[in-house]
C-alpha cells in the first residue's frame, strides 16, 4: 500500500491497460469506474458500469485535494520519480 505524497490519502498503482501507472483510491467505491484484473486497470464507461454490481476503484486524481499541483505527472513525464519516492 502507498500513500498520496500530498494528502497521506491510501492509493494503489496499477498500470492501466493503456500501459501508464495510474493512482487508485485503495478503498473501491461506488462511484468508481476502474476495474482491476490481474494487476491491470480497466477503465468502464457508464454502460458497461450497470455490469459491476461491486465497488470499482476511482482515480485518486479525482479525488486529491492536491490533485492540481501533480496532476501534470499524469502524462508520464517524471513518472517513475513520483511512483517510485513513496518510500
Ligand atoms: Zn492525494
Amino acid at each position: 500500500m502507498d500513500k498520496c505524497r500530498s494528502c497521506g490519502a491510501e492509493i494503489i498503482w496499477v498500470k492501466m491497460q493503456s500501459g501508464r501507472n495510474n493512482p487508485l483510491d485503495a478503498k473501491p467505491t461506488d462511484k468508481g469506474n476502474i476495474d482491476v484484473r490481474d494487476g491491470v486497470g480497466y477503465v468502464i464507461s457508464k454502460k458497461q458500469r450497470v455490469m459491476f454490481v461491486s465497488p470499482l476503484y476511482q482515480t485518486h486524481f479525482a479525488t486529491c485535494p492536491h490533485a492540481r499541483e501533480w496532476r501534470w505527472r499524469e502524462d508520464g513525464e517524471n513518472e517513475s520519480e513520483h511512483a517510485g519516492a513513496e518510500a
